[in-house]
């Protein structure tokens, strides 16, 4: 890896953080005059931990990583922003990227003027390392990786992955959003051997709180500290804290709503391929199945007319006539399969 004061943009690297006073301390203090808050008001008048650290310690557990491991945003966008201002020079450093994937990863290197270099997956949409790596120059900082892959559904190959951890000397950012529905491997097990490595998850999907927006990146200490110095002070309020800490207690809630997804949708993968106008649907280890369709635009239409809305991606690269299914509860997927099916 390259040595993280080369990768980080210098004014970073330099940056004094804001600081508050209760940074300064950490014992049991009973008064508090220091940071101009109403003493009216409990428990709302006070500035939230800047670092979470009670929800912290509880998602380590879960997760099986240390608490200063994790940094939490507003959402899984807020890292993704992050890492773009963390290491990239603006109208000088790149990114790559594989293609097609989560928009914003694009929109974030727009938004801070980076160059992004779109790698094209294959037909099937595998990754290919080599590729990716061959795009990669001097001034490289970030390649983003999705498995399993958002608009297509599918894992990326393990092995094709550490080819890229291991050839790539900057930031390698893999978004497990949807790991939760696949099932098996997560490179969170071996975060530690991977200090170039930042995965992302969040409690958008599998746990059923994207209203809530709260998003998890792991990471080596060395980079969740440099996402503590450039995040915004107090990101995750008091609320949210909280009430993820709660929701935490559900994870086995979490499991059954996952599995009844999956259940439901190995029936809609079935029933999309029995439609005539199906050409055919991906594989997909995540909660929504890409599925190709005849006359994709005027399907997607007839579809919004009554009131069912799918994503049309039939404007993205290698998605030609394509629509993403969310994975809905079992009255949802029977109404879009009931609708679809009078679509000609
Ligand atoms: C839905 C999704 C996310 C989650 O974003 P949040 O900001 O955490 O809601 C992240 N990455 C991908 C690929 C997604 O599809």
């Amino acid at each position: 890896m390259i040595p993280l004061d080369k990768l980080v943009r210098p004014n970073i690297w330099a940056l004094e953080p804001y600081s508050c006073a209760r940074n300064e301390y950490s014992g049991a203090a009973s008064v508090f005059l220091d940071a101009n808050e109403n003493p009216y008001n409990e428990p709302y008048n006070r500035y939230p931990d800047p670092l979470q650290l009670a929800l912290k310690e509880k998602i380590a557990a879960i997760k099986n990583v240390r608490p200063a491991q994790i940094m939490l945003g507003n959402g899984s966008d807020e890292p993704i922003d992050l890492i773009y201002r963390i290491f990239c020079e603006p109208g000088k450093d790149n990114a790559v990227a594989i293609n097609p994937t989560y928009g914003m990863y694009k929109v974030c290197a727009d938004i801070n003027n980076v160059e992004y270099r779109k790698v094209d997956l294959d037909e099937d949409f595998k990754l290919d390392a080599g590729k990716v790596l061959a795009a990669c120059d001097g001034q490289t900082k970030a390649v983003w990786l999705c498995s399993p892959n958002n608009p297509s559904g599918n894992l990326l190959d393990k092995h094709e992955i550490e080819k890229i951890l291991d050839g790539f000397g900057g930031i390698v950012i893999i978004d497990e959003a949807y790991i939760d529905f696949a099932g098996g491997f997560s490179w969170l097990t071996v975060l530690d051997d991977h200090p170039n490595m930042v995965v992302l998850q969040t409690f958008s999907k599998a746990w059923g709180m994207a209203s809530v927006r709260c998003g998890m990146a792991f990471a080596s200490e060395d980079i969740t500290g440099l996402f503590n110095k450039v995040k915004y002070p107090y990101n995750i309020n008091l609320l949210t804290q909280r009430f993820v800490s709660g929701q935490l207690e559900k994870s086995a809630e979490k499991e059954q709503w996952v599995t009844e997804i999956l259940k439901e949708r190995e029936k809609l993968v079935k029933e999309i391929e029995a439609l005539d106008i199906c050409e055919k649907t991906y594989h997909t280890d995540a909660n929504f199945v890409l599925a190709k369709i005849r006359n994709a635009d005027d399907c997607y239409r007839y579809l919004m007319n009554g009131g069912i809305i799918v994503r049309n991606r039939s404007k993205v690269d290698l998605c030609g006539d394509c629509l993403r299914i969310t994975v809905g509860s079992p009255e949802e997927n029977s109404e879009f399969i009931e609708a679809i099916r009078k679509f000609k």
